[in-house]
């Protein structure tokens, strides 16, 4: 099997203008970025007759391989294409920090993948540097006013807006910035995010136009005053200026998969330390030209699609018709104890222990009232009896689990699946809400601790205790949250897998993100910045004379 580098290298692309065309955009509804790639210009009219289906794909908690979700959701999107269903895939854009570091790239593998890889794994169309720059301009304002006259009487010491940066570098989690002498401003702690965790991702990825993300960013709480009064960016006076700086990043990135379905791709938060879905428009816009989208969430179910459903789903005002939960027979045996070097072994009673850590996650979206699809991604060392155990184990709940051949065989592959996500989608259901807004900070950390990830129960550090009064007195208390947890485990220990029981779930730090609209509450010892492996993939990438890439996967 060629590497996705080489697969991707052979594909031959059709013209985006082409691509456009299967989403009924005219001349004027987009601008190309070169000959393969597209930014949509919005807002973009509904087709009126379109099914405007949703389908949303998640996965059981992933191994640090990664399990091939992003695969199986562009086999799916081939898939339906191919028989004759109308779709198109909506995903998020990569960060390099991952790139280079240890999970590789986020557009699918194998014959399931969105092409122009190494363009959309690198810089793509600039939109994760455009919000880099956004958020580190605005630090830099907020430096220079500290400085100036600061009229509003910001305490140096309670600034919350940190910098932030596309690349995993542990060494800028802390510094202090401002030293050198009275010109080079005040001196204060501070520290380094990565870009796909930043408020402004967030903010991208939920706002609906440019008033929207406008009206968002001048939100923003920077920090505090001397008076402990939150202190934010339109107060400051530089919303403007934020926003121009994000005024091509907004629009939607339209590229094509292997097979030729329109894919938009746009937006890169984490599921882990963010929301973890992408833009809010690429969705509406997939669904507004499209009978049927397929759309993903980061890491697992508990993570992302908690996400997607209880943040993504309020702003966007739909709620998806299937879900799609991909398992590997190597995950689960992982999550059933087996040692990563023995992953490829048949170890049908590891398989069996493992199943537990899907089953909490088919419970979970089933909580929803979602219908339900297990994908199982098949890799080559799988055996067909660890295959017909998963498929038994389905059968036990009541749905079915279907054997998935996206990364070797592209939409070819996934035909099984997609005419059960076909099937699912003509389902009707009542959309269950995990938690009513109106429930207090504490009372919704707890719901999704308890109810989702299965802890006995919440400790909070007295810290995150002081901040929920806090935010309580500053009426913030309606917002959402979006737990920063490990994606390991369903706990805050990444070491515990399958699906425990019994444990105390710990939240250590509350961060107020009110331009994104919801409050982030830290678990365990999670960091909003990684580091790099020690080998990470960094190591086995290169560029030859001739611009040919190796080892990008
Ligand atoms: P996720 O979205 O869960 O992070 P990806 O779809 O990005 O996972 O896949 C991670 C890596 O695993 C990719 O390099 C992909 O080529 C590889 N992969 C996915 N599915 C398979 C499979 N069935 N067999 C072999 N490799 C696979």
């Amino acid at each position: 099997m060629p590497t996705d580098i080489e697969i991707a290298d052979a594909a031959k692309m059709q013209p985006i203008t082409e691509i456009a065309a299967k989403l009924a955009l005219k001349k004027d509804d987009f601008e190309q970025y070169g000959k393969y790639k597209a930014k949509i210009n919005f807002p973009v009219k509904e087709i009126s007759g379109k099914k405007h289906k949703l389908i949303l794909v998640t996965g059981i908690n992933p191994t640090p391989a990664g399990e091939g979700k992003s695969t199986v959701l562009v086999g799916l999107g081939d898939a339906m294409n191919q028989l004759g269903h109308q779709t198109t895939i909506a995903m998020r854009e990569p960060s390099m920090g991952p790139v280079f570091g240890i999970k590789g790239g986020a557009t699918g593998g194998g014959y399931s993948q969105i092409i122009p890889m190494e363009d959309i794994n690198l810089h793509f169309t600039g939109d994760l540097h455009a919000l880099t720059s956004a958020n580190n301009t605005l630090a830099a304002l907020i430096d220079n006013y500290i400085m100036r006259d600061n009229k509003l009487g910001l305490d140096p010491r309670r600034i919350i807006w940190r910098r932030v940066e596309d690349v995993n570098d542990r060494a800028l989690r802390t510094v202090v910035t401002g030293l050198g002498g009275l010109s080079q401003g005040v001196p204060r702690e501070t520290g380094f995010d990565i870009t796909a965790a930043s408020e402004m991702m967030a903010i991208l990825c939920l706002s609906e136009s440019l008033h929207d993300l406008k009206r968002r960013i001048g939100r923003i709480v920077v920090g505090y005053s001397y008076e402990k009064k939150p202190v934010t960016v339109n107060e400051l006076g530089f919303t403007g200026a934020i926003t121009l700086l994000l005024k091509d990043a907004i629009k939607p990135n339209l590229v094509q998969s292997l097979g030729h379905t329109p894919a938009i791709i746009h937006g890169g938060p984490f599921a882990n330390i963010a929301h973890g879905c992408n833009s809010v428009l690429a969705t509406q816009i997939a669904m507004a030209r499209s009978d049927y989208t397929v759309t993903e969430s980061g890491f697992g179910a508990d993570l992302g699609a908690e996400k997607f459903l209880d943040i993504k789903c309020r702003v966007l005002k739909k709620i998806p018709d299937a879900a799609v939960i991909v398992a590997t027979a190597r995950a689960l045996k992982y999550n059933g104890g087996v040692d990563k070097k023995d992953l490829t072994k048949e170890n049908i009673s590891a398989l069996k222990k493992g199943m537990a850590n899907l089953a909490r996650h088919v419970h979970n979206i089933q909580k929803y009232g979602i219908p339900v699809v297990v994908a199982i991604n098949h890799f080559d060392s799988d055996t067909e009896a660890e295959i017909q155990t998963i498929k038994d184990a389905c059968q036990e709940m009541d749905i079915k689990g279907i054997r998935v051949d996206a990364w070797a065989k592209g939409g070819n592959g996934t035909q099984d699946l997609a005419k059960e996500v076909i099937a699912l989608t003509k389902k009707t259901y009542d959309f269950i809400p995990l938690y009513d807004e109106n429930d207090s900070i504490e009372e919704k950390i707890t719901t999704i601790a308890t109810k989702i990830y299965g802890a006995k129960r919440v400790v909070f550090s007295k810290k995150a205790r002081k901040q929920m009064k806090q935010f309580a007195k500053f009426g913030w208390e309606k917002l959402p949250v979006c737990i920063a947890k490990t994606q390991y485990s369903f706990t805050d220990d990444q070491t515990k897998l399958g699906a425990p029981t019994d444990f105390d779930f710990h939240i250590r730090d509350l961060v107020p993100k009110l331009g994104a609209g919801f409050i982030v509450a830290l678990s365990g010892t999670i960091m909003t910045m990684p580091g790099l492996a020690k080998h990470p993939a960094a190591e086995n990438m290169d560029i030859d004379d001739n611009g040919q890439i190796s080892g990008l996967f």
